[in-house]
């Protein structure tokens, strides 16, 4: 049976069973996957929507991990893809160039974030996945010193607690949440961690603000406690995706971006879920009016289309790896660096974004989901609300008090996905934390189908 098998119609389930059979799936307990937990089976996209063999719709309330945001299948990305593979399908990107690599280049660094008095980002290494571009950029903050050579104990790496950065040996070193990290432990690298700005965790009748002040006192304690010794620190500018959909104040960006500057500290933007306009700016550090010295960026980088990432950085990094001798040069390569039909994809992207002025658009859309949100806020196990543009996040506790939070065997969450995929949605919790994260196309039945379903899914997590 192939894909185009007619057969394929009229079974459903048997997709299911063959990929059960073969396919190991990412982040997922196969024994659940087998056993409890949905599988869509998807035939196509179509917008908003993935579009079961069978006809059946449902909303992708996650973008698919995060990654799309035109809409699935959306035709001019498609068509540019489609003429990109009958044109050129990949170049080695060492010792040759491609248009498409060039000219990416030059637009991603005419959008990226400035700040006053600050020389701009320059130049763009690319890479071909989330992970593999924070390990870029991790190394060449590292490495960046190391050329240097007058500051050899400049080795560790700050990041944020609750932060996520990919999978990877090094990405993971800097993540820090523990049901993916704890097992790899002893693999990983030197990294320390500083409390995050997360405005949940605010003290009761403190503002985001003041929180995130607080976690900036933190870090320059942090700063101070090992002068000299750190070369980078990481961080999701605004919104932690992975560590629960949390949100802090901007002021705490500022605050990172000072106190990096007066410990000769390299600042790293991971922007890989932020970017692309989901958190109400093109940038989650414009908000901030700062910018990085390096800023990471993939997942909407394509529009969702295709693996790509992007590390941009400024002239000064660049000119700490220029040398006559080869050791100094960044000597890091991914077989797929700068595809060109993932660049076609993202240039088709940052064509929509102009001609469809989505960043704008957005925040009609966005204020519409703060209007179906609110309602959420007076739900018995809701404890929290929050929203960050394109991004809202709905905390489930019991009760809805905070310092008592639902346990795992509960399976609230789970509860909650099942119930929202019967009903035609895509929510996939992040344990208790329901959220939406929708493609930028949603439109306005779509968004009442979600937060009707929102409704109905926590009913269902949160019955006794
Ligand atoms: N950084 C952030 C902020 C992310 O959200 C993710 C992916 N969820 C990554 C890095 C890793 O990206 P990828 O999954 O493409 O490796």
């Amino acid at each position: 049976m192939t894909i185009h098998d007619p057969a394929i119609l009229a079974e459903p389930g048997s997709w299911r069973s063959r990929d059960l059979a073969v396919v190991w799936h990412p982040c997922t307990q196969m024994r659940e996957q087998a056993g409890e937990l949905p599988m869509l089976e998807v035939a196509r996209g179509d917008g908003a929507w993935l579009v079961g063999h069978d006809g059946r719709r449902t909303l992708d309330a996650v973008s698919s991990w995060w990654t799309n945001i035109h809409g699935h299948a959306e035709p001019r990305i498609a068509e540019a893809v489609a003429r990109q593979a009958r044109t050129l399908e990949h170049v080695i990107l060492a010792g040759a160039t491609h248009p498409g690599a060039v000219e990416l280049a030059e637009r991603l660094l005419a959008l990226a974030p400035r700040q006053p008095g600050r020389a701009p980002l320059t130049k763009v290494f690319y890479a071909d996945n989330g992970s593999a571009g924070v390990e870029v950029a991790l190394k060449m903050a590292f490495q960046w010193f190391r050329n240097r050579g007058d500051e050899p104990r400049r080795t560790k790496f700050a990041a944020l607690s609750n932060g996520y950065h990919g999978e990877t040996i090094g990405a993971l070193s800097v993540g820090d949440i523990p049901l993916y990290r704890r097992v790899y432990a002893p693999l990983l690298l030197e990294a320390m961690f500083t409390p995050s700005p997360d405005a949940y965790l605010a003290a009761p009748g403190q503002s985001a603000a003041a929180c995130a002040e607080d976690a900036a006192d933190a870090l320059a304690r942090l700063f101070d406690d090992h002068p000299g010794e750190f070369c980078a620190l990481i961080l999701e500018p605004r919104l932690q995706c992975a560590g629960g959909m949390r949100m802090h104040d901007p002021v705490y960006l500022k605050r990172a971006r000072e106190l990096c500057d007066v410990h000769g500290v390299f600042l790293i933007a991971d922007e890989i879920a932020t970017g692309f306009g989901r958190t109400g700016t093109m940038f989650a550090c414009e908000q901030a009016g700062i910018m990085p010295d390096l800023m990471c960026l993939s997942k909407g980088l394509t529009g969702g289309f295709l693996p790509l990432a992007a590390v941009l950085a400024t002239e000064a990094i660049y000119d700490g790896f220029l040398d006559d001798t080869r050791e100094r040069a960044f000597l890091h390569s991914h077989s797929y660096t700068g595809n060109p039909l993932a660049c076609a994809a993202a240039l088709a992207s940052l064509d929509i974004f102009a001609s469809d002025d989505v960043v704008a658009r957005n925040r009609v859309t966005a204020a519409k989901m703060a209007a179906l949100a609110a309602p959420f806020a007076s739900l018995p196990h809701v404890a929290d609300v929050r929203q960050a543009g394109m991004v809202v996040a709905f905390e489930l506790a019991r009760d809805g008090n905070r310092a008592t939070p639902f346990a795992a065997s509960d399976k609230v969450g789970l509860r909650a996905h099942r119930e929202a995929i019967e009903r035609g949605v895509l929510l996939r919790p992040l344990g208790d934390i329901l959220y939406w994260m929708p493609p930028y196309c949603i439109d306005d039945d779509q968004l009442a189908l979600l937060a009707e379903t929102t409704a109905a899914a926590i009913a269902a997590g949160t019955c006794a």
